[in-house]
């Protein structure tokens, strides 16, 4: 009998036949999220695969199609029901009630997990899947969720990601939806013969997720909806308005969709979602998130708001797989070249310097000659050769080269130390 693996799971080894399973990938993936996470100043957060099915229920909500459909529900042997985490949301905030958190200051969270869902397996789509998120809790000021929104925008720009599109939208309260709803409802009876099978259903638990279904004939009918925008109050309508206001300010282009109204329970105000541009399947959702005020308390926790995000790891890393000038390694930036022992010797504490620095330096072994180390300099990938020769080393110089420009200028040795600031500055990064 040949054992396989359960449908809709993937297996990562090394040198995989499709790259984006070859666990390479995913150290890289995971070390931009981490340094990104770092750089936002939040504190990692480890929850169980499994929660008691409540947590769920309560939060992302019973008639979400995740609840209804996907969730992976079992009794344990003494009759409890248990569900396979299919989102690390509902159990950070958990984890942050049950561990009084906020108490320690924890407020800005991040984590890296797996969650499981019976979905429809398919490439994008997967039953067991990987999200990198973060969690801003204690503050109802909008620039949090612009900061949430650069978060999720800065780990993108460090995979050096292109081709993706910033939804943005506000859904108001529960009371707002449920307003909301009503009209939807009103509006979709009389087509409802023209709807998918899904959204048949959804008409009566859930019709909010017809207007954001992918379904070509769902969307046709969508198209003359009424949106949730006409809903909001006027306070609502501010703390968009002041979102959007503080977006222009930062200069990060985005969409405002009014018919992404996402597909939990738990969100209010501000909605966002990032898309792969020119990708029209229905897995082309890189990453997503929203303001959730009022989960904590209803979790039995403190009043406090919250927003956050959750990306796909396997779909961030298949979308970086398609861009022909991806950086799908970690390369050195510096490539230091002695031409001679001495000239090496010489190179070494300004390597360590670097490294300190945090420039990804290499100090080359091989041979003495500059043609040939240009080559191996050329093929790690660095961005720039620090060269120092015999006569370099008298004049007190090193050359640096840029090896992707091929432009070279000659750097006072003294001040080989702050080369590092003086590449930052002067190109800009
Ligand atoms: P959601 O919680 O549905 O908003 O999902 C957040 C992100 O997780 C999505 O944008 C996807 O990148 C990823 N994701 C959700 N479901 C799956 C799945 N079944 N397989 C792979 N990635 C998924």
């Amino acid at each position: 009998m040949k054992y396989r693996r359960v449908k809709g799971c993937y297996d990562l080894y090394p040198h995989a036949e499709e790259q984006w399973r070859d666990p390479l990938m995913w150290n890289l993936i995971e070390g931009a999220a981490r340094s990104v996470s770092l750089a936002f100043a939040l504190s990692e957060i480890r929850t169980p695969a499994f929660e008691y099915t409540d947590v769920f229920l309560r939060t992302v909500g019973a008639s979400s199609d995740i609840v209804s459909k996907e969730m992976y529900t079992f009794e344990d042997r003494a009759g409890r029901s248990i569900s396979l985490r299919p989102e690390i949301t509902a159990p950070v905030l958990r984890a942050f009630i049950e561990n009084s958190l906020h108490q320690s200051g924890k407020t800005r969270l991040f984590y890296i997990g797996s969650c499981w869902r019976y979905d429809r397996a398919q490439k994008g789509r997967y039953r067991q899947f990987s999200q990198f998120g973060i969690e801003l809790i204690g503050s109802h000021d909008a620039t949090v969720d612009v900061e949430a929104i650069t978060c999720l925008l800065e780990f993108y720009r460090t995979l050096g990601l292109k081709g993706t599109k910033l939804l943005i939208n506000s859904i108001g309260d529960l009371d707002v939806r449920h307003k909301f709803g009503e009209a939807l409802r009103e509006y979709f009876t009389p087509h409802k013969e023209n709807l998918s099978e899904d959204s048949k259903r959804r008409l009566f638990e859930n019709p909010l997720r017809i207007i954001d279904s992918k379904d070509e004939c769902d969307r046709k009918v969508s198209q003359n909806a009424p949106t949730i925008t006409e809903f909001l109050t006027t306070q609502q309508k501010e703390h968009f308005a002041y979102v959007c206001e503080t977006l222009d300010e930062s200069g990060i282009i985005y969409e405002i969709s009014p018919h992404l109204v996402r597909g939990l329970d738990y969100y209010c105000d501000t909605v966002f979602e990032v898309v792969a541009e020119g990708d029209a399947q229905a897995q082309n959702t890189l990453g997503a998130g929203g303001r959730y005020d009022g989960l904590l308390q209803q979790m039995g926790g403190p009043d406090l708001p919250g927003v956050g995000f959750a990306t796909g790891i396997e779909r961030v890393i298949q979308h970086l797989l398609k861009q022909e000038d991806a950086k799908l390694q970690e390369v050195p930036e510096f490539f230091f070249i002695g031409l001679n022992e001495m000239c090496k010797r010489k190179l070494l504490p300004f390597v360590t310097d670097f490294r300190r620095k945090k420039k990804a330096s290499i100090l080359h072994h091989g041979s003495n000659q500059l043609k040939k180390a240009l080559s191996a300099a050329d093929k790690s990938g660095a961005q720039y050769a620090v060269i120092l020769g015999e006569s370099e080393l008298e004049k007190g110089i090193v050359k640096v080269k840029n090896l992707i420009s091929r432009e070279e200028e000659e750097i006072s040795f003294n001040r080989l130390c702050e080369i590092s600031q003086e590449f930052e500055k002067q190109h800009g990064r």
